[in-house]
């Protein structure tokens, strides 16, 4: 079969801190300018393996507002703990995911849980925004605890690895995430020549994140840390491990084809519903601010 060629391939900016708990570099959009390019997925702040200290004070980011979209994270080391002030509290492991749909509007804090800040240790998390089209950006706010024995488990061939399925599908398995628009996004690990075939519909904006290891990605060679973004046509998307404890993220959705005018905790579609998002935000239309 024909395969699916990459558009380019990137590693993210420097890093910088989100409050004071997520040292993340932000892939796109101002890694790479892929807003439009890459929609559903419209932001990816990635926080790499890294060391925490041992921390008496909670590490990372205080009561604030979204609005038009929904912020998905996901934990592979550490643990992540979410308050909002529509109600909903959670924690989440290695393997879990949180799937916030902001809608209409929403404010939440979103930090190391106590005990693993108290600890300190390895901190290895994405977070993802998803947009909304223009008809679901004012849906009611909603909370998803994705946790990782509720996924959808595809386990390969002679020992090669297994696929963890989020969202969408991988060959006719299904995640459970409840999703606005069409995705499929999916984990896949793999041993040491591991091999996989993706096979991503081809008007879907696709692409992949290695979190870990070394791999080849259609006969080209690729590290940790490196997003590949492939052409929108049909074809198969063939990898192999290079090395042991492979770990990739994949991302495939079908594009909302909408203008997107995104300012700060905001993603509207015009620059009046972002000006309205923050009159109402100040107003106090996105609810209580003690939580
Ligand atoms: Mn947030």
């Amino acid at each position: 079969m024909k395969e699916r060629a990459i558009e380019m391939s990137m590693q993210g900016p420097r890093t910088h801190w989100v409050g004071n708990g997520f040292k993340v570099s932000n892939y796109f959009p101002s890694g790479q300018n892929l807003l439009e390019r890459f929609t559903p997925f419209i932001l990816l702040d990635y926080n790499a393996p890294a060391e925490f200290a041992p921390s008496d004070t909670s590490r990372g980011v205080g009561p604030h507002p979204h609005r038009g979209f929904e912020t998905v994270t996901f934990a592979f080391e550490g643990a992540v703990e979410h308050h909002d002030n529509k109600g909903n509290h959670g924690i989440i492991y290695p393997g879990d995911v949180q799937w916030m749909t902001a809608g209409a509007g929403i404010m939440h804090k979103e930090y190391h849980e106590k005990s693993f800040s108290e600890a300190g240790g390895i901190f290895h998390m994405i977070q993802l925004w998803v947009n909304l089209p223009k008809k679901d950006k004012m849906t009611e706010p909603a909370y998803q605890a994705i946790m990782n024995k509720d996924m959808g488990k595809v386990v390969l061939g002679d020992g090669e690895g297994n696929i963890t399925i989020v969202a969408g599908e991988f060959e006719g398995i299904k995640g459970p995430a409840k999703t606005f628009t069409p995705m499929n996004i999916y984990t896949i690990d793999l041993n040491k020549n591991g091999k996989v075939t993706l096979n991503e519909p081809g008007d879907y904006n696709m692409g992949i994140l290695i979190l870990n290891g070394s791999i080849n990605v259609n006969g080209e060679s690729h590290d940790a840390k490196d997003f590949i973004l492939f052409k929108n046509e049909d074809g198969a998307v063939n990898i192999e491990a290079n090395s042991e404890s492979v770990k990739i993220f994949v991302l495939s959705g079908e594009p909302i084809n909408e203008p997107i005018a995104a300012g700060g905790p905001f993603v509207m579609n015009t620059k009046e519903e972002l000006r309205q998002a923050n009159e109402d935000f100040n107003n106090g239309k996105f609810g209580k601010e003690e939580f």
